[in-house]
């Protein structure tokens, strides 16, 4: 053997060690543990969102029972649905000779436009059926303005009408929330921004969601949500 393949094996050697050690570490350390000043909000799983839906997710039925099991760590829970208008905003339908997935500029700026989906009343946004969550507290609607979107659950798109949620946590005593749901690059992403933005801890639980992702926005989520404080964790973490 040449001295350099010794060196590389020597190289390959130590990461193996760090690899393994890191993975120790972590079937080692502590999990998270949700207390009353924490909350898992779940974010848009609803009938639109999943296969069979308006606006499907890749995968998004996937995230109901891995929610389901997170949910009975957590005291507290909210739950999002996507409610819009009939006609409404963001739909491409109501742009002449726009399609889904073109943007146009509203007066808050670019959107994204999407099929019809989520319209009030309606079984597509009902929440999943197998969605359990009886001790969930509250339910929240977002995107109900004609002419606004909402992704987040704090903040519609236009950045300065808020929902209510942000004062609804505080008034709760909650300081920390991980937020999980449908899509993680849009209105998960949000929600857990937006979150940052209003003082709250912020983490978002990666395989209890699912991305539409179009053009990386998937990857610039994560990117931005890193850039914002948010930690970026797996069910496992918590216990
Ligand atoms: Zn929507």
């Amino acid at each position: 053997m040449d001295s350099t393949r010794r060196e590389s094996l020597k190289v390959f050697a130590a990461l193996g060690a760090i690899a393994l050690g890191g993975a120790g570490m972590r079937a080692w350390a502590a999990p998270l543990k949700p207390g009353a000043d924490s909350a898992l909000i779940v974010v848009d799983v609803q009938n639109c969102f999943v296969t069979g839906g308006t606006l499907p997710v890749k995968g998004g039925e996937e995230v109901v029972p891995v929610i389901n099991n997170l949910a009975k760590l957590f005291e507290n829970v909210v739950v999002t649905q996507d409610w819009h208008t009939p006609g409404h905003a963001s739909f491409a339908s109501s742009h002449t000779g726009k399609k889904p997935f073109e943007t146009t500029k509203l007066r808050y700026g670019t959107q994204v436009l999407w099929p019809d989906h989520c319209v009030q009343g309606s079984q597509d946004a009902a929440v999943h059926r197998d969605i359990a969550i009886p001790q969930a507290q509250l339910i929240i609607r977002k995107g109900f303005h004609k002419d606004t979107d909402s992704y987040s659950a704090f903040m519609e798109a236009d950045g300065k009408t808020s929902t209510g949620l942000g004062a609804y946590l505080k008034a709760r005593g909650i300081k920390e929330v991980y937020v999980a749901g449908l899509a993680t690059d849009f209105c998960v992403a949000w929600t857990a921004l937006d979150a940052r933005k209003a003082g709250f801890k912020a983490a978002v639980i990666e395989d209890a969601s699912r991305g539409i992702d179009l053009n990386g926005s998937v990857a610039k989520a994560w990117a931005d949500m890193t850039k914002a404080g948010v930690r970026r964790i797996q069910s496992t973490d918590l216990g």
